[in-house]
């Protein structure tokens, strides 16, 4: 056959498994979202169906033969396609190490685990959950003995599939910084009072209100219907098919009022990371091959480098003014931006200032590391989770919703945690460049982020999965990742807040 050939074949491939692509995409997203709780298990059975067909197309010969083919030739094929093939060959020689019963069956638990974290989450019953998460651990250590290199060996492996290139060192380093600087800083803020009208931590806000509040921040970062869409879910995230179909959740409480704001700010943050890419990369691996650091670096840049910035306060409070006259007729601006960077010793990750929130990453950093060393079994993560909140925050979960359970990750995924903060720790210095061409404070002022999104798309976003990590700070900032720089942000942003 010629390159043409193989190029149509894998194209035909390509075809079908976007369409069992997008059934999967719609169904786990309305899985999560908008099925009936009594029908879940129907719609998981279905799941499973056409997840067992996709991988059957991925892992037959007649596909393997033909990637095979076109990697071989690869100097021939245009930039895209060949880029496209690289990343599928790689992911194919992962695959071809894995017992093909094996994968099957950890599919099928993957959608299992996620459905019991959600039960035994509600509930407050743990039991059957912990029974997956052993099933999932065990694969995952299988998966590292498959996927070991003479480079690459033990918990390496899952932090290098999450983000290629960061290694256990690197992640140490960054977090042994956070430890020797951010822990002392925060034990020094929490023994200070509230930056704020303590009236705010009694208020309830009514959800239909809260919604508009949810359109109008949306509407004002660029993200609407003709893209995305918004719906509800207990762990808010994001999905895409395409960058023309980029959708993402949320979670409302009465009493939190700036949970569904920031939550729904990093969603689009992550969002527009895909909207705004290149199109030509619809359809191919380069679109998927975003690595976490970089879409984390985005979301947390829009909700906390933006998001609770002093500027943004300021367009925010007359909006609040307006959807809850009552609620705010005595709290000012200031009380605002007090209470949206409050630093609190409290349980959820999601819901952390931006201070403790690396503390919280590296609670779960330290237990998958040890879970991985083999130094603790699963019966074992709540209590050294738990230790280690202690340790750091000098608070104890009463239960594991406040405790290891509360995240969704551990019911699919290992070694995505460290990515939220060394993401984090990026933005000071793309903030730092913005500033050299941007009146960012002034845009936000008036909430246009029509400029700040152009900038983002033109360095970042339109580049898709072409770029990583470390490159893209290089590419973007002209400099080496300084995650001193991130320290030096928090510490003098908190020291306003107060001690100023
Ligand atoms: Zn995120």
């Amino acid at each position: 056959m010629t390159t043409q050939e193989y190029i149509q074949r894998y194209n035909d491939f390509k075809n079908t498994l976007e369409k069992y692509n997008y059934a999967l995409f719609i169904m786990s997203y309305d899985e999560v979202t908008d099925c009936p709780k009594k029908d879940k298990k129907h719609s998981l059975e279905v799941q499973d169906y056409f997840q067992q067909k996709y991988t059957d197309i991925l892992t037959s010969e007649e596909y393997k033969q033909t990637i095979a083919q076109l990697y071989a030739r690869r100097e021939e094929l245009d930039e895209i396609t060949r880029l496209d093939v690289e990343i599928e060959q790689k992911g194919q020689e992962k695959l071809s190490r894995i017992p093909k019963e094996e994968l099957y069956r950890h599919f099928e638990n993957l959608s299992r685990s996620g459905y019991e974290w959600a039960k035994a989450r509600e509930d407050l019953r743990y039991e059957k959950f912990i029974v997956e998460l052993k099933e999932l651990v065990e694969y995952n250590k299988k998966y590292i003995r498959w996927q070991e290199t003479e480079k690459l060996k033990g918990y390496n492996v899952l932090l290098d599939e999450m983000e290629e290139g960061y290694t256990e060192e690197m992640y140490d380093e960054f977090f042994s910084l956070v430890e020797r600087e951010l822990v002392p800083f925060v034990d020094k803020i929490l023994k200070q009072p509230k930056p704020y009208n303590t009236k705010l931590d009694h208020l309830t806000f009514d959800i239909s209100k809260q919604k508009k509040l949810t359109e109008r921040i949306a509407k004002a970062m660029e993200y609407d219907n003709t893209v995305g869409c918004i719906r509800e879910t207990i762990h808010p995230f994001t999905n895409w098919a395409n960058n023309n179909d980029v959708r993402i959740t949320t979670s409302y409480h009465e009493d939190q009022l700036f949970s569904n704001l920031y939550s729904v700010m990093h969603e689009i943050g992550h969002a527009l990371f895909q909207i705004q890419m290149d199109e030509k990369y619809n359809g191919t691996n380069i679109f998927s091959n975003v690595t976490c650091i970089t879409h984390e670096s985005q979301s947390r840049f829009y909700e906390n480098y933006l998001g609770r910035s002093r500027a943004f306060v300021s367009f925010l409070y007359p909006i609040l003014l307006e959807l809850f006259p009552e609620e705010f007729s005595d709290i000012t601006e200031e009380d605002v931006y007090g209470y949206v960077n409050c630093v609190k010793a409290q349980y959820i990750r999601v819901e952390a200032d931006e201070l403790t929130y690396p503390l919280h990453v590296l609670i779960r950093y330290n237990v998958e590391k040890k879970l991985f060393h083999n130094e603790i079994t699963v019966e074992e993560i709540p209590a050294t989770f738990d230790d280690y909140m202690e340790k750091y925050l000098h608070i104890r979960p009463k239960n594991l919703k406040e405790g290891a359970f509360q995240d969704s990750h551990w019911s699919s995924c290992f070694g995505y945690f460290p990515t939220y903060a060394v993401g984090s720790a990026y933005g000071t210095q793309f903030l730092e460049s913005m500033k050299k061409d941007l009146d960012v404070d002034a845009l936000l002022k008036v909430g246009d982020f029509k400029p700040v999104n152009a900038w983002l798309k033109e360095r970042i976003h339109r580049y898709s999965g072409t770029r990583k990590n470390l490159e893209v700070v290089r590419a973007v900032c002209g400099e080496e990742f300084q995650p001193e720089k991130y320290i030096s942000y928090l510490k003098q942003k908190f020291t306003e807040i107060y001690f100023a």
